[in-house]
């Protein structure tokens, strides 16, 4: 796969390794062109006016929402609902859902590695109403294991949410499995699918989860968009959290009636050019293909993992055997903060520190570590400029 020249910007800055796609991933230049364009030529509120541009908008903002539809194969746009990102998808589903749900002695299991997103508003509604917060460990080599997993199911159990696939090791977690599980024992079940949507291929119609959490920015759309996708029987009882225009049926003054799902759910002036920014990443990855991301990912995760195995001052923090393409490790010797700065005068940009998962890194007993992750651009070149860097720190240390 050779996409580089999609990116503006490897135009821009033809020396970069981008290593950090797990936080944000580049934009290709048909996704900047069709923000570009729509706003030139497009451009007007949604759902409001009867004017031309204004039906126009309307138009590719629904066409957005049913590309997001056929590419997760939801049943229906209603359950594509829009939100500004991952975290404002996980805060609905404890606040416009659980928070409804939840009675004396209720228990809500998530992993010991999730990113602070699907922790700490479980952890908040933990406190508010005094239920408890279960943790299903992860093994020294990044596993998850069903089996411990099972064991904290009890029949108070009301709610599981877990990472598709960690952003801190990599590991892909066993969600069919976990959702099986779920099911049986009465369970509602959240996937946090941040780092997953752009890797691999999502069927939420074969996974049957209650939600599917994931952020456009993450999959080569724009920033301030996300998708909480929710099933039929959660769309039954969910309440909106956030309340004013585009999401009523009636306002007077004695009381306000709400519309429909997905609507209900957004209130106030959609992201409107977010949506179709989105749609576009939707049109490029169909077009690359995600079997062939996919192969592309995991024979340059082999390559790194391969390289990085070779040296004996890196520690690489898990080993999943089902992985994704993100790597944390350390060097020995060198803070991660420092690493990060030596490899960034080396135009090689990796992430560093605690990855929005405190807990995680407490686990591994890491302050912080670094980490590299692949998009679509990344080439064996990149992986060998890495490596070159890491051993240029260890020079300037002295090592
Ligand atoms: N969950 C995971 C696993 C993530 O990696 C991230 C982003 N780093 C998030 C949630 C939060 O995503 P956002 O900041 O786009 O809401």
């Amino acid at each position: 796969m050779n996409v580089k020249k999609d990116f503006p910007i490897f135009a821009s800055n033809p020396d970069l390794v981008y290593l950090d796609s797990g936080a944000t991933t580049h934009k290709p230049k048909t996704v900047i062109d069709a923000l570009s364009s729509f706003y030139s030529d497009n451009y007007g509120t949604v759902h409001r006016g009867i004017y031309d541009l204004s039906v126009k908008s309307t138009n590719q903002y629904n066409d957005a929402r049913r590309s997001v539809k056929e590419y997760i194969n939801a049943k229906s746009d209603r359950n594509i609902i829009f939100t500004r990102g991952t975290t404002d998808s996980i805060n609905l589903a404890a606040f416009g859902f659980l928070e409804h749900q939840l009675s004396t002695g209720d228990e809500i299991i998530i992993t010991e590695i999730e990113h602070h997103a699907n922790f700490v508003p479980w952890q908040q509604l933990a406190k508010r109403h005094n239920i408890t917060l279960k943790f299903a460990e992860i093994e020294d080599d990044g596993t998850f294991n069903i089996n411990k997993f099972k064991a904290l199911i009890t029949p108070k159990t009301k709610f599981i949410a877990i990472t598709h696939i960690s952003n801190v090791l990599g590991t892909i977690l066993p969600v069919k499995e976990v959702i099986a599980i779920a099911k049986e024992n009465n369970c509602y079940i959240l996937l946090d699918g941040a780092q997953a949507i752009a890797h691999l291929t999502v069927d939420v119609s074969e996974l049957d989860p209650d939600f599917y959490c994931f952020s456009g920015h993450k999959m080569y759309g724009p920033t301030g968009i996300g998708i909480c996708y929710a099933s039929d029987r959660i769309l039954e009882e969910m309440q909106p959290i956030a309340f004013g225009g585009d999401m009523i049926e009636t306002v007077k003054k004695e009381g306000t009636t709400f519309t429909e799902a997905p609507l209900k759910f957004e209130a106030g002036t959609p992201p409107i050019v977010e949506a179709i920014g989105l749609h576009s990443a939707i049109n490029y990855i169909n077009e690359l293909g995600r079997e062939s991301i996919k192969t592309h990912e995991d024979q340059l995760t082999t390559s790194a993992l391969a390289e990085m195995k070779k040296i004996d001052w890196i520690e690489i923090l898990g080993d999943a055997p089902d992985r994704s393409s993100t790597i944390s490790f350390n060097v020995t010797g060198i803070h991660p903060h420092d690493l990060g700065t030596i490899l960034d005068n080396d135009n090689v940009a990796v992430r560093v520190g605690h990855h929005c998962a405190q807990p995680a890194m407490t686990r591994f007993n890491v302050p912080a570590t670094a980490r590299i992750s692949f998009g679509v651009y990344n080439t064996e070149s990149d992986i060998d400029k890495c490596i070159k860097s890491l051993h240029n720190a260890r020079e300037v240390f002295g090592f």
